[in-house]
């Protein structure tokens, strides 16, 4: 699924699935910058919807009613990459750990999937891009040129989201924060639509033992190996 500019290489787009907690924001941002892309972090635009739900008092249970509240929203990237929901910026509000359940409910339901799902195709159709959430190479761009499956063991991802609440100030204990990553699996795993598994031709990267700049160069050389394959 290349685009080829005038001049210059393919402007390629690079998916990176895998569940919570598994360094794939950091890695995403960093593959994306290395490579001179722009970074869609897809799970940031479920949360803007959980967002709004929790604002407005929608029932998330109710589709027509989602399905209603996401042709009303807004959704963007400002210039900094921060998620802009009606023209607020919500970075910060959207990472809070009662979005973050309310999120993976929501995301289960066909309404807001295939809302964001034309989104998200519209952001990243033109190539240039590094996509990261949990069907970008099975759902939204099976076509992808780069797949990448990013995980690590569930006390991993757990340890590592508990380090980064509690340098936010976040009152939370580390038993809780792994049982919240294990409760979100389970949720992402098992719902009906779109649920979160590695797309048969993806690279899968185990990052429990390795260091964020282990993975990025494991992830640069499958990039370049891609591009001289291509040619
Ligand atoms: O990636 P992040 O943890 O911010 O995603 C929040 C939630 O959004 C996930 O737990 C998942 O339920 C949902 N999500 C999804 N599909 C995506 C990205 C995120 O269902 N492509």
């Amino acid at each position: 699924m290349s685009v080829t500019a005038a001049a210059g290489p393919a402007k390629l787009i690079v998916a990176i699935d895998g569940p919570s907690g598994a360094g794939k924001s950091t890695v995403t941002r960093r593959l994306a910058e290395r490579l001179g892309y722009i970074h869609i972090d897809t799970g940031a635009m479920f949360r803007a919807v959980a967002l709004a739900v929790s604002r407005l008092g929608v029932d998330p249970d109710d589709d027509a009613a989602l399905a209603r509240l996401c042709r009303s929203l807004d959704i963007c990237f400002d210039s900094l990459n921060h998620l802009q929901l009606n023209g607020e910026d919500v970075s910060v509000a959207i990472r809070n750990p009662e979005i973050s359940l309310l999120t993976s409910r929501i995301a289960a339901k066909p309404s807001v999937r295939n809302h964001l799902l034309y989104l998200q195709r519209k952001m990243g159709m033109n190539g240039g891009v590094v996509l990261e959430g949990r069907d970008i190479g099975t759902v939204v761009f099976p076509d992808a040129d780069v797949k990448f499956y990013l995980t690590a063991s569930p006390e991993e991802r757990g340890r590592r989201r508990y380090e980064e609440l509690k340098e936010k100030g976040a009152q939370v204990t580390l038993a809780q924060t792994v049982a919240e990553v294990i409760e979100r699996d389970e949720q992402d795993l098992h719902r009906k639509v779109a649920p979160l598994s590695r797309a048969a031709d993806a690279v899968e990267i185990d990052s429990t033992l390795l260091t964020l700049e282990d993975v990025l160069a494991n992830m640069e050389s499958v990039v370049k190996n891609y591009r001289m394959s291509a040619e």
